[in-house]
């Protein structure tokens, strides 16, 4: 089972926790609210800055 650091929308608490390679959320020990894989949120940004990127290009 692979490893991954989550952060928590709520408290920014940070956890390794081991999960399946589908779960994208898990559930904060120290608040209850949901926790964010980190390696998802840096996908989203990585996208995200290539998408800014091809717009000043083509425009
Ligand atoms: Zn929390």
């Amino acid at each position: 089972m692979p490893a991954y650091e989550y952060t928590c929308t709520n408290c920014t608490e940070r956890e390794v926790r081991i999960t399946g390679i589908d779960d994208h959320t898990v559930i904060c020990d120290s608040c209850g609210q949901v926790m964010v894989r980190q390696i998802d949120v840096e996908t989203l940004l990585a996208s995200y800055s290539r998408q800014v990127a091809q717009a000043e290009r083509t425009s």
